[in-house]
This record gives C-alpha cells, structure tokens and sequence, in this order.
C-alpha cells in the first residue's frame, strides 16, 4: 500500500544517491521528508569539543540539505536524542511511515528497537532497509546456517553469493516534501568547535568522496595489492572517513571493483561485510574477547607506558610515526594499525581494549565494528585473529615496509639526520656519533621503552593461560 507521506532518517549514508531507505521511500510514498538528528546521547559522550567527526557530518549535511533542496526537498535537522525526537518529528509530519538504513551497532539497535516501538504506539510504521553492507549478518552462512568466525570461507561464500542485483544501484527518485525553513544549526550551536580537519586534507561530503574515489579509481585501484602496504607511498584509497558517514554508496564500490577484477581491494570491502556481520551477529565482543578464553588473560597495568604509546614516544620510530600521524591527522594507515596494535598488546602487555578506546577517540573514519575487529585481531583474542605466538618485530617490520625511513622521517623529525641503516633502531648509534649529528638517545629521542625479545617472552608468558 502506498503511504501519503513518509520520513526518512539518515544516519550514517550522508548522500542523495544510491540510498536504499530514500530509493524505497520515495518509491512507496506519495511525499518524502528527510530528516537527520544530532543525537545528543551520542554527542555528549565525547570526549572534546574539537571533533573532526562532527564537523565532517555538520559539512556533509550542509551539502546533503543542497543536493536535496536542489531535487525540491530539505534536509530537517533536529538536535535532541534521536530516540524520542525522531518519533515526535513523525507526528508531527504526520508521516505513515519512516525509513532508515540498518545499523548493526548493538547500541543503534537498541535505540531503532525504542524508536519501532514508539512509532508503533502511534500507528508509523518503522522500515529498516540493508544500505552499508553487500550483505546482511544472516544472509552469508555456513552450510550449518551459522555464522562463519573464518574470514576466508566466508569471502568465498560472500563471492559466490553476489550477483549484479547486489550492486544494482538504487534509483532515488520521486517527489519530495519542500525543506524546512530554518537552516541547519552551526556547530557552535551544536556546543562544537571547527577543528583542522581542512588543513589536514580532509574534504567532506559526497563532493569530497568523488574526488578521493576518481582519484583512487583512475589511478590505483589495480596497483593496490603491490601498493597497500607502504605507509610512505599513496597506494591505498583514503576512503574509509567516507564508507563511515556514507558519503559514497558501498555498491558503487564493489561494482567497480568486480568489473575492474580489483580483487586484492574487493577483499578489503568484504573484510567491512564480516565485521559488520561479527558485530552483529556477536555483540558480545564490544566488550569481551570473541575467543572468551582470552579473557583470562592478565594484562600490565602500566599507565606512563600507554602515555608513551599514545604519544608517540615509545623509542621505536615507526611505531612513534603511526601514533603521531593519528594524533596529527585523525587517520592512520592499514599495515601501522596492526603494528601498533601488536605493539601495544604484544611488547607493552596492555589490555587492547585501551588502545581500541583511544583509536575510537582520535579516528576520523572510527567504525566500531572495524576497530573491535582489528584490535582483537591483533590481541589474537578475535574470531580468525593471527595466532598469539606470532609477534610482529616492530624493527623488522620498519625495516620492510618503510624501507628508507620516509614515513618515519615525516612524523619523527628528530630523526631526519638518522642514516636508513639506523632509523629503525636508533639507539644503536654509537654514542658519539649520536652527538656528532645531534641526536642523543634518552636527550633527543627515546630510548626503546621496552627490550623487544625481552618483552615477548613475557608475552608468550603471558598469553601461556590462554593455552590451559
Ligand atoms: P583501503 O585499504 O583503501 O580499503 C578500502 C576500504 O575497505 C576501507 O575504507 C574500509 O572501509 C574497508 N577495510 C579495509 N580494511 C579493512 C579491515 N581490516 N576491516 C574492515 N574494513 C576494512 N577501519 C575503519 O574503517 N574504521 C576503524 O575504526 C578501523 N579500525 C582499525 C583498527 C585496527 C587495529 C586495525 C588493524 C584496522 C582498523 N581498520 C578500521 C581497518 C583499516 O585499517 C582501515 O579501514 C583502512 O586503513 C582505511 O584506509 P583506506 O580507506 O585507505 O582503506
């Protein structure tokens, strides 16, 4: 039956195209408003004023609230917590219906479930559609019907799954309700600051992902597999800020990506469907270990060491680069997430779960499904994690995928006059040649704060219970 007039709620697929909630309910109502809630149950959580995250929404909308109004629509945006004010907007709209795109957060679904059932109370229906992922968390499944734990039968289940109708771009078009008035709040207004998200390069809105994406698929999309890995080189597509608040539509992605036989990237669009499909399938891993035996694992607890790591002063300079670029831009590469992570968990000894609340502060493209599956990847607590006793060296991994020290040199300049031989481990310098080119280790940079065959054998140690 075709509603009169429907509401959509975007939340985090900031775009007027490709959006299956917009596409079915412009298809199924005789009149569509758009709607967006600054939920303050989210914003007050934060930790500061100056967030990236929310000056690229408050960017995205401006361009989203353009791009509709441009079509004889409006974005509406409401501060307040979405679980009441999205029911009330309904009302007063005096909507049958309204539409979002699924979120598999376990706390998202906890506040769609309060927001059906107040709808309810009030006769609105509430339709969730599938938007960010290719596929569902129960739609690829073991031939059991269960859910995989293994990333590589799942991506070969995922593959023979898919077909071109699960790349089908949907249509969004029909007619849309005139937009509201009032613009949308200023950050200010909001209770925000602007930040430097501009000045570290980041272009927001669906303007700002064409570029990345044309830039990505023009020129590197197939050299990604020998690229990926290499911190210092423009290999990988800097998209993820984008998949975050859906600025692109993630089957634009994939179409190119099988049409392009971009595999090697292909796969790094699944591992997001697996997590996704992890988080929602086990919510229990916001909080615990997937594998529960690691739980009884007994981490450091040593503060002044995770200020070292958070800071970028732990003495071992690629390490040191990782951290200071996440710091610095909000952003951190692919190959330095899992070194820091092994790092942290492996030759500090700390609980990843620290580091995964200190990447979930300072990310721009934070996703909590990703992270949770990176961090226990890493910890080796995670479903298909690397195995506990396989440690990353982080001098060796320095000296393979940051070969001539750039990447370290860029973040790390009390180190630039450090010859390639010794930027992976400066403290081996001879100490008066560490004077002679005016780098003393422990005056000008930081001793290593941790022996690194000392700190895995602790660590082997350590993760001994997990074996019991
Ligand atoms: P590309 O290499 O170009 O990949 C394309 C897209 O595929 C990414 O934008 C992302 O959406 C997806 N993707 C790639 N790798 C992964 C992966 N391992 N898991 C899930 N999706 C992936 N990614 C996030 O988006 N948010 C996070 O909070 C996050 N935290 C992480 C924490 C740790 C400890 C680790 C090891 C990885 C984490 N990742 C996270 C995954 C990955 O590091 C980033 O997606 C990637 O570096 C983003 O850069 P890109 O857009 O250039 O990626």
């Amino acid at each position: 039956m075709k509603h009169e007039k429907a509401l959509v709620w975007f939340r985090r697929d900031l775009r007027d195209h490709d959006h299956a909630a917009l596409s079915a309910a412009l298809a199924e109502a005789g009149e569509v408003h758009c709607a967006f809630v600054f939920d303050t149950e989210i914003l007050a959580a934060l930790p500061s004023r100056h967030d990236r995250r929310v000056q690229f929404i408050h960017e995205s909308l401006l361009e989203l609230d353009s791009a509709l109004r441009a079509k004889g629509g409006g974005l509406i945006v409401v501060h307040g917590p979405a679980s009441t004010e999205i029911p009330q907007l309904a009302c007063q709209l005096g909507v049958s219906a309204v539409y979002a795109n699924r979120d598999y957060e376990p706390g998202a679904k906890r506040r769609d479930a309060e927001v059906a059932a107040r709808l309810a109370a009030d006769g609105i229906a509430f339709k969730g559609c599938k938007d960010q992922a290719i596929f569902d968390g129960d739609e690829v499944l073991t031939q059991a019907g269960k859910p995989f734990s293994v990333f590589t039968p799942y991506k070969n289940a995922w593959l023979k799954r898919l077909t071109a109708a699960d790349w089908a771009e949907y249509r969004c078009t029909g007619q849309f309700a005139p937009g509201p008035a009032n613009g949308i709040p200023t950050l200010a207004e909001l209770g925000f600051a602007a930040t430097d998200l501009h000045e570290v390069g980041i272009r927001p809105g669906m303007s700002g992902a064409e570029a990345l994406w044309d830039d990505f698929r023009e020129q590197r999309i197939l050299r990604y597999g020998s690229l990926r890995d290499f911190p210092a080189v423009k290999g990988v597509s800097y998209l993820s800020v984008h998949l975050r608040f859906g600025t692109l539509s993630i089957r634009q992605l994939v179409r190119e990506a099988v049409s392009r036989e971009a595999d090697v990237w292909l796969s790094e669009l699944i591992w997001r469907d697996f997590y996704f499909m992890i988080l929602d399938r086990h919510p229990q891993v916001v909080s615990q270990a997937f594998k529960p035996e690691y739980d009884a694992i007994r981490w450091a607890d040593w503060p002044a060491g995770f200020a070292a790591w958070c800071e970028g002063r732990t003495g071992y300079p690629l390490v040191d680069a990782a951290m200071r670029q996440l710091k610095h831009s909000g952003w951190m590469h692919n190959r330095l997430r899992m070194i820091v992570a092994s790092f942290l968990t492996k030759d500090l000894g700390i609980d990843w779960r620290l580091g995964e609340r200190y990447f979930a502060e300072q990310l721009i493209d934070f996703d909590l499904s990703a992270n949770n599956g990176g961090w226990q990847w890493a910890s080796s607590s995670g479903c298909d994690a690397q195995p506990y006793f396989r440690i990353f060296n982080p001098v060796t991994q320095s000296e393979k995928f940051d070969p001539e020290g750039k990447f370290i040199r860029r973040y790390v300049p009390e180190l630039t006059k450090v010859a390639n031989k010794y930027i992976h481990a400066p403290w081996l310098i001879g100490r008066i040649e560490q004077e002679a080119l005016g780098v003393v280790i422990g005056r000008d940079y930081p001793g290593p704060i941790v022996d690194h065959a000392k700190a895995r054998d602790e660590t082997l140690a350590r993760y001994a219970v997990v074996k019991r």
